[in-house]
């Protein structure tokens, strides 16, 4: 009785942490002193953001605006100007210029968290904002950093925003096939000619952009990636948005077709090296994912947990129920775990992120924590969302309320940037050629009982020396496993 009685207690002051997202991060992050812009930024967003964002949710896809009076081309996306504000509000709180300031990740991390906690789509602009910055800030020349970046980094309403066009019609997993752009020299600048066929952030003023090079090979050596403007040097659009998507969710972010033709381009880095700037953009985006998607299962636990305490069946509140409650408390800990996880590819990220190829082992073991941070947080949000649906019962199912919006908004998360199969191909690639689950293995050597750690790593090396079909088809168990032994060892690190 008295055992109930004290886990009642635990698990009343875990659901107050799970209702506010610093309040969780100070738990979960307890060597990390969070910043107090990041505290007001929170409030603005659950005082006028959030009502804001559920008005965006429910609208859906905004209208285009193609053309003026005069029939001259302009592909404006007419959001409300409250959304206008809810966006900006994000950019002026600190989330991208920050990042500079600082010459840290963190800013846009943390930000991003709680972004997600709200409005997991409006996450995406402030995501690849943060995915162009990096590599103009790394690889642009000095002309352009000029030109841009300040743009990027200004602190009022005009602040530029970025975007990552990567995909085209026939696929984003399998870029060295499918991506047609091309790309032509033209003096000092490139023009580009093709189609991206999910571009979110559309209407950006500035994309980072995967195009081929006249010449280049039909596979992923043949890829570069090139800065594009929204406006030429000539004042006129650079490059036309065709349509806007009607999604499940992340209404938050405009997702487009974008039409390129002879658009005016710089190429970022050598062109040689494309292939590792578009990953080390995918990369970026993926981390920031891993932070959405827990800010994301945080809500709709938090959520549940509000629901089950005013809800009674038979004869007590559902969150009392032996079964509820149990269930709560492994949801909690899973919870946590992933939210370090999460973390250790942020911490890990902002150590590598002005490293150029050929990379350090840090640098490995950075991406082989990042596809598990990827794939393991999105894969507890869709269980999260799902779960805290249905504790909701018939209610969750109502678009009235917010909980059906989680499962949406989830699902999104899970698939873009590479769904799970991507991160768990890359994740053995990593592994494979570059030994990264070792380096893995070192640095969680001092929180694992030691059999524990040389049985995983039995495991994992037993793995990678099957034959290539086997070992892909059984990838999945093994990555899961690994995602989950490595966000239980960095948590235990702190109890
Ligand atoms: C809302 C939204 C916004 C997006 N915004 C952008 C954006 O701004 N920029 C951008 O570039 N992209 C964007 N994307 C695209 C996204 O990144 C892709 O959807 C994703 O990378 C997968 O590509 P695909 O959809 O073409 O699937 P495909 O590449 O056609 O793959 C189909 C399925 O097969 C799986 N698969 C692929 N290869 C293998 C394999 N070898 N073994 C097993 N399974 C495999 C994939 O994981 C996927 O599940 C967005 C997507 C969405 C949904």
């Amino acid at each position: 009785m008295r055992a109930n009685r004290a886990a009642s207690i635990i698990l009343a002051v875990s659901f107050q942490t799970l209702q506010s997202p610093l309040c969780f991060l100070q738990s979960t992050l307890s060597d990390f002193r969070l910043p107090d812009w990041l505290q007001q930024y929170q409030c603005w967003l659950e005082k006028e953001g959030q009502d804001i964002s559920d008005h965006t949710d429910r609208v859906g896809a905004p209208p285009l605006g193609m053309f003026d009076l005069s029939g001259t081309r302009v592909d404006e996306i007419l959001y409300s100007p409250e959304y206008w504000r809810m966006l900006k509000h994000g950019y002026q709180a600190g989330l991208i210029w920050r990042v500079c300031e600082e010459n840290a990740v963190f800013p846009a991390a943390l930000g991003i968290y709680v972004t997600s906690f709200y409005d997991p789509g409006l996450a995406c602009p402030y995501t690849v904002s943060l995915s162009t910055l990096v590599p103009l800030s790394k690889y642009g020349d000095a002309e352009l950093k000029e030109r841009f970046l300040p743009r990027l980094l200004q602190k009022d309403e005009a602040v530029w925003q970025g975007a990552t066009w990567m995909t085209e019609i026939k696929g984003g997993s399998d870029l060295g096939a499918t991506v047609e752009t091309m790309a032509r020299p033209a003096g000092t600048q490139w023009l580009l000619t093709g189609d991206k066929y999910f571009a979110s952030n559309a209407g950006a003023n500035l994309a980072v952009v995967a195009a081929r090079p006249e010449g280049g090979a039909r596979n992923v050596r043949g890829l570069a990636l090139f800065l594009v403007p929204r406006y030429g040097r000539n004042g006129q659009l650079n490059y036309s948005i065709r349509r806007l998507k009607d999604k499940i969710a992340t209404h938050s972010v405009p997702t487009g077709e974008v039409e390129l033709r002879d658009s005016e381009a710089w190429l970022l880095g050598r062109a040689e090296d494309g292939i590792y700037l578009i990953l080390e953009v995918l990369n970026v985006s993926r981390v920031a994912n891993s932070m959405g998607s827990v800010g994301l299962a945080q809500r709709a636990m938090a959520d549940a947990a509000a629901f089950a305490q005013g809800r009674v069946v038979f004869g007590k509140p559902l969150i009392e129920q032996p079964l509820m409650r149990r269930q709560f408390e492994d949801r909690l800990r899973q919870l946590q775990a992933a939210s370090k996880l999460a973390w250790k590819a942020v911490v890990l990220l902002n150590e590598v992120w002005q490293e150029r190829p050929p990379y350090s082992d840090r640098y490995h073991l950075f991406r082989l924590v990042a596809h598990l941070a990827k794939y393991w947080t999105a894969e507890v949000a869709v269980q999260t969302a799902k779960w805290a649906m249905e504790v909701h019962g018939g209610m969750g199912t109502l678009h009235e309320y917010r909980a059906e919006r989680w499962l949406r908004e989830a699902m999104i998360l899970a698939i873009w940037e590479g769904p799970a199969h991507r991160q768990i191909l890359d994740g053995l690639e990593v592994m494979e050629r570059k030994h990264a689950h070792r380096l893995l293995f070192q640095s969680l050597a001092a929180t694992v009982d030691a059999s524990s750690l040389q049985q995983m790593e039995a495991r994992v090396e037993q793995h990678l020396a099957l034959p290539r079909e086997e070992k892909e088809a059984g990838a999945e168990a093994l990555f899961t496993d690994l995602a989950r032994f490595t966000a239980d060892a960095l948590l235990q690190a702190e109890e």
